[in-house]
């Protein structure tokens, strides 16, 4: 008996129930696509109305059947699925697929006819992939079953593909062939009550027929298993995904808010990327990047070649390839000095290596011979434009003669013309050569090349547990929830950094303008003034925040005017003291915050901060916890990097310093899941060290 998913993708015996003998009919394809495609196991059409279906013979229900059935396809009207699925569960089926609609995408009725059909899958101890969803396949020789009712099947290779929209889905497995992208498996999960995403790649990762998984995702039911799997699945299998719903990002206002910079998008983004999930940006990338993955091995390196018999291709090929952190390097003298007498005078012999119209198919031998052969060189990609007299198909014989005489190396080729495209591409398809039409194409799948090779390469990681004073960030918590506030003080919210290790500047409350004057004195001059009332968010916007007084009276003077200025600009707003703090020069200003995602959890955030924040969103992403990688990526990973590094000579900011305040907010959004929102902006970074001098916390409000 086969159980799991077994049942569902590698059946012994299928039924389809709701078969048709009607031509136009769902029921009718999929009971057609499981004869036509060979399944090795046996099929049988159920259907109380037709004694035979297809030369077959059908049986009136589940029960009638002669033995008992892996796996139920359910195609009947969603009012019967219930009775159906009720019957495969007393009739011994293991495994549902439904592809009747009319389910929670229906809302109202749909929903609880959902979870009812969930009740009887779990009483039978079943699996089910759907309902609404568009079946299921498997090339795999020994199983060979298309229980889709698509219109051809995939060639069989090693991607797996799980779509969230079936339509989708079968668009994909429709041009796999076109491409060389073979397919292992596929699996529309529909609504995906029961079989989600995250089962199928836990199945996949196991599975030796699979080598590179495909996704089509609208939503992630469970983020941070999601993120446990793809972390660890992505260091031996690569994991391509198309994450639908981008648009949403920017829409958000501006605003120097973590929580109103993360929007939702940029979760997965910090998802994906933490997980070492390649993403595409669309279907037409998750192509360029599947086919790479066909057959060759990674490069070694982020080195490369282009060669080409036209300059404007090969130009853009070494733009597409830069931009996405390929190296095109120096070929070897070597190397140059074989190749210069070979070629006319008006070829280029570097790189990229224009051969110039006139190059032959032999010279295409030659040529990439001589650059794969070249150590300076992990990879290459050949690209041609088919001048008159010179047969596309024939270079593309040369590029795989050639190639396999370098297994070791991944060769990617781009015919750019239209005559003998079909032919020269599955040639090199054949070969496990990714064959483009264009040459941005061929940069996306050599880039996704590259990121895996450097994902698998980094060294697994683990968030670091970082001693704290635990006694002093609960009194620091405790302080706003007894008066029931859902911000933090500011003198709280710096002393709960304090407490969890990040440097703070030196503050005290004073309740008065003479108060501030005395404190100053006691802190030592220059210091800073800010104004303290709840309601203020920008004390800058309404004049509270005053720098650099340097003596009593200017502190008292200050304080007073402040007070003065908040009632005109904000009546509402209740002045309740003010801070006193030491004035800290010359540190550049970040920003590091966290904003708790309902899904996906913390969201870490760093980036350029101080009034820049609002103008330039240069901001990273991360999902808590994070370890020590992460937060160097964060913090590296922002546009103004060479800021922090230090222009005109300026040295650069304390790195480590900066990572480690990133760890520690980690740990603090981990271990105080109360805490909804924290911004520390700006923290100023100096060459030796960093220091917050503002800080946001917001507290959920504990009913
Ligand atoms: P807000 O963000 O509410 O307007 P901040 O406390 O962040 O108020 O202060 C605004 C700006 O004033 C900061 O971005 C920083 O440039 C400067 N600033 C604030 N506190 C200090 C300080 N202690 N030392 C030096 N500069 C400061
Ligand atoms: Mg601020």
């Amino acid at each position: 008996m086969t159980t799991g998913l077994d049942a569902i993708l590698k059946p012994r015996s299928i039924a389809v129930i709701g078969a048709s003998r009607m031509s136009n009919t769902i029921g009718h394809q999929i009971f057609a696509n499981l004869l036509r495609y060979g399944f090795t196991g046996a099929a049988y059409p159920v259907n109380p109305n037709a004694s035979s279906i297809q030369s077959v013979r059908a049986y009136p229900s589940v029960g009638a059947l002669p033995e008992p059935i892996d796996l139920a396809v359910i195609v009947v009207p969603k009012e019967r699925v219930l009775d159906v699925a009720r019957t495969c569960g007393q009739s011994g089926v293991r495994g549902l697929v439904v592809i009747s609609a009319g389910f929670r995408e229906i809302g109202g009725v749909g929903v609880d006819r959902e979870r009812q059909l969930m009740d009887i899958v779990r009483q039978y101890d079943m699996r089910m992939v759907g309902p609404n969803c568009m079946g299921v396949l498997n090339t795999d020789r020994g199983v060979s079953m298309n229980a889709t009712f698509a219109p051809a099947m995939p060639p069989p290779g090693r991607a797996a593909f799980v779509s969230q929209s079936g339509a989708l889905g079968l668009n994909v497995i429709d041009h796999a062939a076109e491409y060389g992208i073979g397919i292992s498996q596929f699996v529309s999960v529909g609504n995906k009550p029961d079989v989600s995403g995250n089962d199928l790649l836990e199945y996949w990762e196991h599975d030796p027929t699979v080598g590179v998984i495909l996704m089509y995702v609208e939503s992630f039911g469970n983020p941070s298993h999601f993120r446990e799997l793809a972390s660890r699945i992505t260091r031996t299998k690569p994991i391509i995904a198309v994450k639908a719903g981008r648009s949403r990002v920017g829409a958000r206002a501006a605003s120097s808010h973590t929580g109103a910079l993360a929007a939702s998008d940029v979760a997965v983004d910090a998802l994906l990327t933490q997980s070492g999930v390649l993403r595409a940006e669309s279907i037409e990338e998750l192509f360029d990047m599947a086919m790479a993955f066909t057959g060759r091995p990674l490069p070694r390196s982020r080195r490369t070649v282009v060669i080409t018999n036209s300059g404007g291709p090969a130009i853009l090929a070494a733009d597409a390839l830069e931009s996405r952190g390929l190296e095109l390097v120096e070929l070897q003298p070597a190397t140059v000095t074989q190749l210069k007498p070979l070629f006319p005078e008006e070829a280029s012999i570097r790189n990229p290596l224009d051969m110039i119209a006139s190059a032959t198919p032999a010279d295409y031998r030659t040529a990439l011979d001589a650059v794969l052969r070249d150590p300076n060189v992990d990879s290459a990609l050949a690209v041609f434009v088919p001048p008159l007299g010179i047969r596309q198909e024939d270079v593309a014989e040369s590029i795989v003669t050639v190639a396999a005489t370098h297994v070791q190396k991944p060769v990617l080729a781009v015919l750019m013309g239209s005559a003998g495209l079909p032919q020269g591409r599955a040639e090199l398809h054949k070969a496990g050569i990714p064959a483009y039409v264009f040459p941005e194409s061929a940069a996306r799948g050599l880039a996704a090349l590259r990121r895996q090779r450097e994902w698998t390469a980094r060294p697994v990681g683990s968030p670091p547990v970082i001693q704290v004073d635990r006694a002093r960030a609960t009194r620091a918590l405790a302080g706003s929830c007894a008066n029931g506030k859902r911000k933090l003080g500011e003198l709280e919210a710096l002393e709960l950094l304090a407490a969890y290790g990040i440097p703070v500047a030196e503050s005290r409350l004073a309740v008065s303008p003479e108060e501030a004057a005395r404190i100053a004195a006691e802190l030592g001059f220059p210091v800073v003034l800010k104004a303290v009332a709840p309601e203020l968010v920008h004390k800058t916007e309404v004049g509270g925040v005053r720098v650099g007084l340097t003596t009593p009276v200017d502190v008292a003077t200050a304080a007073a005017e402040m007070a003065n200025a908040l009632a005109r600009a904000m009546p509402e707003a209740r002045l309740r003291g003010f801070l006193v703090q030491e004035m800290i020069t010359g540190g550049r200003e970040t920003i590091a915050g966290m904003s708790r995602d309902p899904a996906f959890g913390p969201l870490l955030m760093f980036g350029l901060g101080g009034i820049y924040v609002e103008a330039l969103k240069d901001v990273v992403f991360r999902v808590a916890p994070i370890q020590p990688l992460d937060a160097h990526d964060m913090v590296r990973g922002i546009r103004a990097l060479p800021l922090l590094e230090g222009v005109r000579g300026a040295p650069p900011v304390d790195f480590s310093a900066l990572t480690d305040v990133l760890l520690r907010i980690s740990q603090l959004a981990v271990e105080h899941p109360e805490i909804t929102e924290l911004d520390v902006n700006p923290l100023l970074a100096f060459p030796g060290g960093v220091k917050a001098v503002d800080a946001r916390v917001l507290i959920a409000a504990s009913d």
